[in-house]
């Protein structure tokens, strides 16, 4: 891989398309900042519609090429084991390029890079696992079976918080079955998608298997959505964008997989030990700056235990360390964008506003260096209210309301009154709680006495708002491959079809 952050600093980069990077057809480039200075760092490629037009047909014709189409499965499984290596391989270079892009800290972006091989290889593995099936037919001398076989070219529109890492669970088997892919990155962190298209060229999958097409949401993503060429859509983003891309796409009937945004309730009750609960609340919602979609934004505790519960949460988010997300010791970077921070601090004014109190946090660091990034301090947000406007929409950022409950229907309730459905949370050494909890909440995951621990093996994704489809596990295998239904008559004697007769 010859990309770094020293080639990227100050370059112009462009498309990946057709196995080759190219400049984008109006010659037009937008700049991309450095969060920790909010300073210009490279300029990425301002894809349209002509550009767009030129990655979709290019993945058709790869989709076509004898090349891809007739590879053997186990072949293919063998060129995304080679990807795999290659991530490994510049797994550090990969994890300096998205951290440089996002502020992600850098100790996570190297555990993420590292572990991706590891996905997959996982994921190649399905490629000669994925089997149809014979069915009854309740005729003789007839066969009838399923095959499964790649639906096509696949549009990916990824955000800008984990791009590499939750690009992989989708691009991993959509490769494997033997799709073709579009992707279109967030125009906040481009770099390392742009990077992996140049391993994935190394890795040797033909041109046109996998295309890159950068630039603005309202121009490439649009045109991306409403193309017709295209066989799924996979998003990962806000709920609103997710709606305007059902929504395009469904003019060309176009299925999609979204993961969307999510308000998840993180629930304590009295029986934890309070230290270990605490350290699952912080790291559930401080995390990468609180940008992660599952982030256990609204925390919900037992009364009993509640003053205990907010004077231990308060106490350890005041040791929680922000600064420069290369610095080991940091414990919370920048957030990636600083459209992000004005929204953060914006929501933490209405809750104000509205009668909750900042127990500790609540603003921008203002001394050297962090004064000049888009940081925000960690936020703990007491006599929150679940109607609050900071508790009902998503953030985005380091920040948690608290409020207490009295009973475990009153619980229920307040977990369930949201219009998401992506994750959930709860503390307590009550097993049967627990079971309570995991079959009343309405959210596609459910974690008992930990939080964000998560395995590529396990399918994911969100209930209500917070979208449809499923990522990992073997289901994803199905989300990007269809059925044929084949019937064969091998009595050799076609009956005559006009020899039946009323009886
Ligand atoms: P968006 O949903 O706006 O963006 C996600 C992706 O969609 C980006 O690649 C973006 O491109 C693209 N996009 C934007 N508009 C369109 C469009 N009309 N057609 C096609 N593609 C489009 O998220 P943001 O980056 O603005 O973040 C805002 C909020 O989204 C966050 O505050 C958070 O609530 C949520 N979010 C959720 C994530 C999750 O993991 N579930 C991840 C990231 C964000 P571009 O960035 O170039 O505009």
């Amino acid at each position: 891989m010859k990309t770094t952050v020293r080639t990227i600093e100050g370059s112009r980069q462009g498309l990946f398309i057709g196995g080759q990077i190219v400049a984008p057809k109006n010659g037009r480039y937008i700049d991309s900042f450095d969060p920790t200075t909010g300073e210009r760092w490279y300029g990425l490629a301002e894809a349209d519609a002509d550009d767009v037009e030129a990655a979709v047909s290019s993945a058709h014709a790869a989709f076509r090429n004898p090349a891809w189409r007739r590879m053997t499965q186990t072949e293919r499984g063998g060129l995304v084991r080679r990807l795999a290596d290659l991530v490994l391989a510049h797994a550090d270079e990969l994890a300096d390029i998205e951290t440089r892009d996002n502020g992600k800290l850098l100790k996570e972006t190297r555990a993420q890079m590292r572990s991706m091989p590891d996905a997959y290889h996982y994921f190649a593995g399905m490629a000669d696992k994925l089997q149809g099936e014979t069915i009854p037919v309740n005729k003789l001398d007839m066969l009838n079976f399923n095959l499964r076989e790649p639906i096509g070219v696949v549009g990916m529109i990824t955000p800008w918080n984990s791009p590499l890492m939750l690009l992989t669970g989708t691009l991993a088997p959509c490769l494997a079955i033997g799709n073709t892919v579009v992707i279109k990155p967030s125009e906040h962190a481009s770099a390392s998608t742009l990077a992996l298209a140049e391993l994935v060229a190394e890795a040797g999958f033909p041109a046109g298997v996998v295309n890159v097409v950068t630039g603005t949401g309202k121009s490439a993503g649009e045109a991306l959505t409403r193309h017709p060429g295209i066989a799924k859509y996979v998003f990962t983003g806000s709920t609103a964008t997710g709606r305007r891309i059902a929504g395009n796409a469904a003019e060309n009937l176009i299925p999609c997989s979204m993961e969307l945004g999510g308000k998840s309730p993180h629930v304590v009750f009295a029986d934890v030990d309070i230290d270990h609960a605490v350290n699952g609340v912080v790291s559930g919602v401080f995390a990468a700056a609180g940008q992660t979609c599952v982030a256990g934004s609204r925390c919900f505790v037992e009364a009993s235990i509640y003053n205990r519960f907010v004077e231990a949460l308060v106490a350890r988010t005041q040791r929680i360390r922000v600064g420069h997300p290369t610095v080991d010791e940091t414990d919370i970077g920048p957030l990636a964008l600083a459209d992000q921070l004005y929204k953060v601090e914006g929501y933490v004014a209405s809750g104000v506003k509205e009668g909750a109190r900042v127990a500790v946090g609540g603003k921008r660091p203002q001394s050297g260096e962090l004064g000049r990034g888009w940081y925000f301090e960690p936020t703990v947000m007491t006599d929150a209210q679940n109607d609050m406007t900071f508790m009902r929409d998503e953030l985005f950022g380091p920040v948690v309301g608290v409020m207490p409950f009295s009973s475990e229907e009153q619980m229920i309730e307040l977990a369930n009154d949201t219009r998401y459905g992506l994750a959930s949370g709860i503390w307590t050494k009550d097993i049967d709680r627990a079971m309570r909890f995991a079959n009343q909440i309405e959210a596609g995951t459910v974690w008992i006495n930990t939080y964000r621990s998560s395995s590529f093996m396990s399918a994911n994704g969100g209930f209500k708002e917070s979208g449809y489809g499923r990522r990992g596990g073997f289901e994803v295998m199905h989300e990007f491959s269809r059925l044929k239904n084949v019937i064969i008559d091998y009595s050799g004697a076609m009956q005559d079809p006009f020899v039946i007769r009323l009886k």
